[in-house]
């Protein structure tokens, strides 16, 4: 039986490449053995395609939910998607690479519509740099996740990036950025601060309307009322980080344009459903960011789950192991109201996904102990488990997140997108924990094999 961890690494990050080595694998020289495959990519698996490149014989979910395209072909070039259908709907050029897919399940890369990039190393924050976030713009791409919305905290490496990211050679997750969390005291401050971040060219405005459990002071509605006045102005979406279902009514009502968490004081009511649809009006659940306030009080399920260690620096395992920590965790007030506050936030889910309000897949990972790459799967998994189809789970992942976060070039498999997309060897419309079986992710027509971590 091949062994687990090592046959996932394989599968996210070499693909066929390390085929042959895996078959002379021995029991007892796991660890050398991984290392060495992690080696092997590193040095020898960039590759740019320099012709058309055509999957073929896929199951194609196009992330715009409509129904699967069995058998598929998809035919990029330059970087984009030239053509996807039926193999009799679509000619393959004479030149092309032709890969067949045996079956698998072809899908657009994941979107995080609410993330966080390039401030965090290990568990500590403050390492914000280009390289930082080149290292964890990989590790989102090696989980598939091909763009990433980073809400906040964004300085101006991330603004570059953002901005030279629109070509053919890219092999990193796209990152989209919001600048400084804005945190004026009053309308005067709000006015000058969305000013002064306006001058970045942000993709939103991000505030927090939050007492953290009653502990902190509440934005008022009076500067909350002039950030979003101010960044109307300039045409830039306000997205809010809220928690009560009344702020978030109130913020909505002034013009918030994207509602970056769940609602979790309560259920939520027609009233908060109609002001929803009135701006047609887009909700991101970011329900692993729930589970990690409270789940590091014991030692989590993932922490086997190779798919998850694949991923994961051992000395982070280490620390969040440590007993004294785990116990300050099971102590704390606040992680056992959070945890409290996660059913609310999954039965929410469900009452909105059923309402037909659009849902954008969104993790809130980044900050310590959210796992970028792994986050994005578990919180797929967990909206299952809130009760959403996997065909709703995956436009709200692909489709729904991009159009939710203006993001108009990728996020579904259409002609003059950017071809970003994942191939899973297993069926996710069976179940969406078949999104494990990732075996190939493709940035901009270029297959990844580099890991960066
Ligand atoms: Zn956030």
């Amino acid at each position: 039986m091949a062994n687990p961890k090592i046959s996932v690494i394989t599968r996210v990050f070499c693909a066929s490449v390390m085929q042959p080595v895996l078959g002379r694998r021995h029991a007892g020289r796991q660890d050398t053995l991984e290392k060495s495959l992690l080696l092997a990519c590193l040095i020898g698996c960039s590759t740019v395609a320099a012709q058309p490149v055509a999957l073929t014989d896929a199951r194609i979910i196009d992330g715009t939910g409509a129904a699967m395209i069995f058998p598929g072909t998809l035919v990029m070039d330059q970087g984009k998607i030239v053509a996807v259908g039926n193999p009799a709907d679509v000619t393959i050029p004479a030149d092309a690479q032709v890969i067949s897919l045996d079956g698998k399940t072809l899908m657009p890369g994941l979107i995080n519509a609410h993330g966080h990039a390039g401030g965090v190393r290990g568990l500590e924050s403050g390492h914000y740099s280009e390289e930082n976030l080149l290292r964890q713009l990989s590790l989102y791409a090696s989980y598939g996740v091909t763009s990433v919305v980073s809400l906040g905290d964004d300085e101006e490496a991330g603004f570059r990036l953002r901005d030279t990211q629109h070509h053919a050679e890219l092999d990193r997750a796209r990152l989209f950025v919001a600048g400084p969390v804005l945190n004026p005291s009053t309308a005067a401050q709000a006015a000058e601060m969305v000013d002064q971040t306006a001058t970045l060219n942000p993709d939103f405005i991000k505030i927090r309307v939050d007492d953290n459990l009653g502990r902190t002071p509440k934005m008022s509605a009076e500067v909350y009322e002039a950030v979003s006045a101010r960044a109307d102005v300039y045409g830039i979406p306000l997205s809010v980080h809220t928690y009560y279902q009344q702020d978030t009514k109130d913020l909505l009502r002034v013009g918030a344009d994207h509602i970056a968490h769940s609602i979790r004081d309560s259920h939520i009511d027609d009233e908060f459903i109609q002001l929803m649809h009135e701006r047609d009006i887009c909700y991101t659940p970011t329900l692993t960011r729930e589970l990690s306030t409270y789940v590091y009080e014991s030692e989590p399920t993932f922490f086997s789950d190779p798919f998850f260690l694949a991923g994961v620096d051992t000395d982070v395992l280490t620390t969040l192991r440590e007993p004294e920590r785990q116990q300050r965790m099971a102590q704390n007030a606040a992680a056992q109201q959070y945890k409290a506050a996660l059913p609310i936030a999954m039965s929410n889910l469900k009452t909105l996904s059923d309402a037909g309000v659009r849902i954008a897949m969104g993790t809130d990972s980044g900050p310590a102990a959210r796992f970028q790459g792994y986050f994005e799967h578990l919180e797929m998994w967990m909206m299952q488990d809130a009760g959403m189809a996997p065909m709703q789970i995956i436009k709200s992942a692909t489709g729904d997140a991009a159009a939710c976060m203006n993001l108009t070039d990728t996020g579904s498999l259409e002609v003059g997108k950017w071809a970003d997309l994942i191939v899973l060897e297993q069926n996710p419309l069976e179940d969406i924990r078949n999104t494990r079986s990732i075996e190939q992710v493709w940035i901009a027509g270029n297959q990844l094999r580099r890991p960066r971590f």
